[in-house]
């Protein structure tokens, strides 16, 4: 029996007293808990991991109420799942019942069955991630692993349960390929040949929209998402699970010069919205496509509205707007123009995608002075000093906003002097 006592110490302080509270609970309400899945393999290869896995020998949503008091966490229950998530600070816990899951047809959400532990591990996907460690039993820490995941860890093989594991759930075709390239392991080769067999029999194009967009986001949130798509565009992977992916040739400069913009943002503005990097990296994959090919794409991939809004705003800038942002002689209104109305993503590809380096200067000079300026003076102030509310407005907002950004105007008393000379004129 191996006890994992040796990897248990090595972890931050904050998860040995959590795994020490789940304990706790476990016992007193004579409920078996195991941590399983993912965190387990983390443990092993000393990756950090901040997402808990717990299953329970019994109702998860219960045994996440009985904890959560103890942690002062948020609970949000599944109750459709049988599980919950309790969440505090950085740390999230995944509690689920112990089931087992049947599926119909391939690419079908399976159907659920509450069971023991031993039928948990069953329907996980690969051997890996299907070990568990027992924190009952005033602590145990016995490592149960009925397919000898550990000895894979070891050889880094990604191989499957069972030889219809792909068909039962295509989506672990990528989840192969994202753990193969995020560890450097190798899918193992029976493994790798029921991988091909469930490609060419089409079982990807079986997965719902929503499932695909979800697989990809993983893929594309990766740290090496280069590698991660190149792998499946390899296997035919990547035109099999969408068709307008058959169409693009993948650029690795593009990819490159992506990380770097990213790095750069994330360096001089720490405080602005955190960008959601996969979908720029999402841009960089269709980059050959058209508007109407992206379009499509989108709704293939069920991509939300404002994922859709952010590619196709990309897509739509003109080259002529391209001109003018890569010409010295553009005013700063009109770099304000041209940005203020697209999102971070769409600005941050564009900086990495064009090498010119005066359009790169302007998009810096547009983050650091013109992003979000606004008029001070209000409506009010305008009524105030005569003017009735109507179209007018919008001209002589638009007039002092053209000023500030040339910087003729600069605190919010030369704003009102400007808008006297206005009123006069
Ligand atoms: P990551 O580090 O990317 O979060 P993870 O292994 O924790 O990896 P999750 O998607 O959080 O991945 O899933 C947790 C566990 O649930 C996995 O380790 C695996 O045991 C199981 N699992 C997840 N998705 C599947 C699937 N499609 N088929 C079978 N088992 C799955």
């Amino acid at each position: 029996m191996i006890k994992m006592r040796k990897y248990f110490s090595k972890l931050p302080e904050e998860l040995k007293n959590l795994i020490a509270q789940v304990a706790k609970v476990s016992d007193d309400s004579r409920m078996p808990a195991y941590l399983v899945g993912g965190f387990v393999r983390d443990m092993l290869l000393g990756v950090k991991n901040l997402d808990m896995d717990i299953v329970v020998e019994g109702s998860g949503i219960e045994f996440a109420q009985k904890l959560m008091p103890k942690l002062k966490a948020k609970i949000i229950i599944h109750q459709r799942f049988g599980t919950a998530t309790l969440s505090f600070g950085k740390l999230k816990v995944d509690l689920a019942s112990a089931r087992q899951e049947t599926y119909a047809h391939p690419g079908d959400l399976p159907e659920v069955s509450f069971s023991s532990l031993s039928d948990d591990l069953k329907r996980r996907d690969f051997t890996i991630n299907a070990m568990a460690v027992s924190i009952s039993g005033k602590m145990d820490l016995r490592l149960i692993d009925p397919f000898d995941g550990k000895n894979d860890l070891a050889g880094r093989k990604i191989r499957v349960l069972h030889d219809l594991s792909f068909q039962d759930d295509p989506t672990r075709i990528f989840r192969a390929v994202r753990f193969e390239q995020r560890y450097g392991f190798k899918i193992q080769p029976r493994t790798l040949i029921l991988l091909k067999y469930a490609l060419n029999h089409g079982y990807l194009g079986l997965i719902s929209p929503q499932r695909k967009r979800h697989e990809l986001i993983l893929i594309l949130k990766e740290n090496n998402p280069y590698q991660q798509i190149k792998r499946l565009k390899d296997l035919k992977a990547l035109d099999l699970f969408c068709r307008e992916f058959s169409k693009i040739k993948i650029n690795r400069s593009l990819f490159a010069a992506s990380e770097k913009q990213i790095a750069w943002f994330n360096q001089e503005y720490p405080g602005r919205r955190k960008l959601d990097t996969w979908l720029i990296y999402f841009m960089a994959l269709i980059d050959g496509l058209t508007y109407v090919q992206s379009s499509k794409l989108s709704i293939a991939l069920n991509l939300r509205t404002g994922e859709e809004k952010r590619i196709l705003s990309l897509k739509s800038f003109s080259k002529s707007c391209l001109r003018d942002l890569s010409s010295i002689r553009i005013t700063p209104p009109r770099i304000f123009v041209l940005l203020e109305p697209l999102s971070y993503e769409t600005i941050i590809f564009l900086k990495a995608k064009y090498a010119s380096l005066i359009l790169k200067k302007h998009i810096s000079d547009f983050m650091e002075i013109y992003n979000g300026m606004r008029v001070c003076v209000s409506g009010e102030v305008l009524q105030k000093l005569g003017v009735l509310p109507g179209p007018k407005y919008k001209v002589i907002f638009s007039k002092v906003l053209h000023a500030k950004l040339n910087g003729s105007v600069k605190s919010p008393q030369d704003e009102v002097a400007l808008i006297r000379k206005l009123i006069k004129q």
